[in-house]
């Protein structure tokens, strides 16, 4: 008998299983329909011993100390800033928008000042920013908007940005000064090993039991278990009573080249040609030396693997019934999918700490209970 069935091994189910055995002493069985542990930051080394991102680029940043330290007890960390260009107007320029985008772009020498008035003169009034475009155009204009975000959210969501919740555009900010770091989180940093080893050691532990290859629904019969904690899509668990909630996918396509470098850093995005959003060469996230290179293009798809809940109004209503009906039953839902939050890694690892406290709280009132009981008898 276990006490915790988990359903996926990713960030979510790992750091429950990890917590739940280690601190509380229960006995896990965490499973997973994939033949791998670490959910989407799964990594391996492919063919020429390069290690890869099977499901895209993962790069670990957060402001949380807490959520750095945790982690950093079963991983060293190699630091790790994440820069991008994007290829716009047949240059490759920084993104996020900074000095340096719009002086290469328009062949202007502006100061941090100057440019503030640049895109306040592009800036259009909008009073109340509700979509993408409308958060986007209302800082730096529609040109800039054009250039930089229109084609690139097309291609990722297969909506134009005035249909996406304003949330997506404000994950990209523009800065005045010359900083092109992707993030300016506190933490920012990859597990020196990789994320699969991380993964390694947080489940290394008696109580906790994996089992590959195998859906929950095929077992869910024959296993004896107190509570469950589902990380998987939450729609696919009330077996879609209320219709589907709608994921964007992407398929990958990854090359080995015989070559020690491909491209001037981690990732290029691609807003306007092509298919694919943007190519990642994985050795300068990992930091390995080798003599071939490998990279990965992103196609965004329809259909495939979920992996962005898509942020629109509607999809949020429904997503609040599966959610109605989550809050009946005594399973927990947790993680990216079960939550249909588009969450970041460290944003996961938050969630599941403060569910496994939630556990933990929920069990001294239970024994506090059961003790009342048996001492009135
Ligand atoms: C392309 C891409 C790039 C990303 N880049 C970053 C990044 O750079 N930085 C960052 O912080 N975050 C990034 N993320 C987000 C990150 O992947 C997630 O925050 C994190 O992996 C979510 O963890 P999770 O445990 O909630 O879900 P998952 O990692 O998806 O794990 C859920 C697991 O449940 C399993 N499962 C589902 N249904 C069943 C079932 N019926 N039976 C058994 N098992 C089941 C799945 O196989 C899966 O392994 C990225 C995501 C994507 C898609």
């Amino acid at each position: 008998m276990f006490d915790f069935l988990i359903v996926g091994a990713g960030f979510a189910g790992s750091v429950l299983a990890e917590r739940l055995a280690r601190v509380e002493n229960k006995k896990v069985l965490l499973l997973d329909k994939r033949n791998h542990i670490g959910g989407n930051a799964y990594d391996y080394f492919n063919e020429a011993g390069i290690l890869i991102h099977k499901y895209g680029p993962h790069i670990f940043h957060t402001n949380c100390k807490e959520i750095f330290n945790y982690l950093s007890q079963f991983t060293e960390w190699r630091n790790y800033q994440h820069r991008v260009l994007a290829c716009v107007d047949g240059q490759q320029v920084p993104i996020p928008i900074n000095l340096t985008t719009i002086n290469s772009l328009y062949g202007l020498n502006l100061s941090s000042a100057a440019l503030e008035e640049f895109f306040a003169s592009k800036a259009e009034v909008i009073n109340h920013a509700r979509t993408s475009e409308d958060v986007v155009v209302k800082a730096i204009g529609r040109e800039l908007y054009e250039k930089f975000f229109k084609g690139y959210t097309r291609k990722q969501w297969d909506l134009d940005p005035s249909e996406l919740d304003a949330s997506v555009a404000a994950r990209v900010p523009t800065r005045t000064n010359k900083d092109d770091r992707y993030f300016t989180d506190t933490y920012q940093a990859m597990p020196l090993n990789g994320y699969t080893k991380m993964f390694e050691k947080m489940l290394d532990h008696p109580n906790i039991k994996i089992m590959l290859n195998v859906d929950y629904n095929e077992i869910i019969n024959e296993i004896k278990y107190e509570k469950m904690i589902f990380t998987g899509p939450v729609d696919e668990y009330f077996n879609y009573c209320y219709g589907k909630l709608p994921y964007r996918s992407l398929r990958f396509k990854f090359e080995t080249l015989d070559q020690e470098k491909y491209q001037n850093t981690g990732t290029i995005n691609y807003p306007n040609d092509y298919a694919f959003t943007r190519i990642t060469e994985f050795k300068y996230l990992t930091g390995q030396t080798h003599s071939k290179t490998s990279i990965v293009y992103e196609f965004p798809t329809a259909e495939g693997d979920p992996y962005y809940p898509i942020p629109r109004p509607d999809n949020t209503m429904l997503y609040k019934r599966y959610e109605a009906l989550a809050n009946q039953t005594d399973t927990y839902f947790v993680g990216r999918l079960a939550t249909y939050k588009y969450y970041n890694m460290d944003q996961v690892v938050a969630q599941a700490l403060s569910t496994f406290n939630k556990i933990q709280s929920e069990n001294t009132f239970q024994s506090l209970y059961n003790e009342r009981e048996i001492n009135s008898h």
